[in-house]
């Protein structure tokens, strides 16, 4: 595939909802963007390096500090438990405060209000970044662990590293509007949003949108199965000042390519011409 861009410039493909086919965005993107680094921050089922046909091997885990009571030293006051926002610590009569590994998020609080110096920080593994490469094409994957519920260290990991280049960044954000979202997003210079012409994929696209709109980053919007019918997006995209970049109709040659792993723009050249269209609008964006 041609290179398109060929400076430094993120790219966040996100959805309001799961289901539109951002991962198949995605994973277009990358391959037409020629030299680019993939990163799959959609950390709870990372599938992008399925898509594009990529063996990940295991990176490095990622950590966060995890506070350990010293007995010796605690006096059992109860600052640490009042500090904690997220209820992971707690105090139960005259017992040494207790932590919840599963609702603490490292964020070193307790030990910052400790008067007693009472708690220490172990690391706790809540991770994994995988990596992967072909050809020009290198593949970050975060992948958060099971029963860890906070995606955020992962995702700003995963980030952080894809920064060691200085190419194109493709991110695959998780779906929704929430945090991890969020997280994604308000890293990029670009952001792709990916719809379906539903009641359903209206309403979340206008969350997203909102998102988008407040993080005051530049967006352009592309319509997966644009035959369905049930919705307009003309007078949304109108409200938020976005274009529908591209429209893709349904494909039972793209249906069963996805079925077999296998990216849209392998297939189909409709889908070619649409990430096209994409990067060229992302790249006037930024002039
Ligand atoms: S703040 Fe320190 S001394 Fe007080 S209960 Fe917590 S660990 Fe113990
Ligand atoms: S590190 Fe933060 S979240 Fe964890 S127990 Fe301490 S204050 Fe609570």
């Amino acid at each position: 595939m041609e290179d398109v861009i060929s400076e430094m410039f993120r790219i966040a493909v996100a959805s309001g909802k799961g289901g539109t086919g951002k991962t198949c965005v995605a994973s277009s993107l990358a391959l037409m963007a020629g030299q680019a680094v993939a990163v799959d921050v959609d950390v709870e089922e990372p599938n992008l390096a399925i898509l594009l046909g990529v063996d990940m091997k295991h990176h490095l885990d990622v950590t966060v500090p995890l506070p350990v009571i010293n007995e010796d030293k605690c006096q059992k006051c109860g600052k640490c438990a009042e500090a904690c926002r997220f209820g992971a610590m707690t105090i139960f009569g005259d017992k040494y405060p207790l932590v919840n590994s599963s609702l603490c998020n490292g964020c070193g609080t307790c030990s910052i209000v400790c008067p007693y110096s009472a708690i220490t920080e172990t690391e706790r593994v809540v991770g994994e970044l995988n990596y992967g490469e072909e050809g020009s094409l290198k593949i970050l994957e975060g992948c958060l662990q099971v029963g860890v519920y906070n995606a955020i260290p992962i995702i700003e990991k995963t980030l952080n590293e894809a920064e060691k280049w200085d190419t194109t960044h493709v991110i695959d954000c998780s779906p929704g509007t929430s945090c991890p979202m969020v997280a994604a997003v308000g890293r990029a210079d670009y952001v792709v949003l990916v719809t379906e012409p539903t009641p359903f994929g209206l309403a979340d696209l206008a969350l997203a949108l909102t998102v988008v709109s407040d993080l005051g980053i530049p967006a352009g919007v592309v319509v997966n199965r644009a035959d369905l019918s049930g919705g307009d997006l003309g007078p949304l995209c109108k409200k938020f000042g976005v274009d529908v970049i591209a429209s893709l109709p349904f494909s039972r040659q793209v249906a069963k390519a996805y079925a077999s792993g296998i990216s849209p723009i392998k297939v189909d050249a409709n889908w070619q011409e649409a990430m096209k269209k994409v990067l060229n609008r992302a790249e006037e964006a930024l002039q």
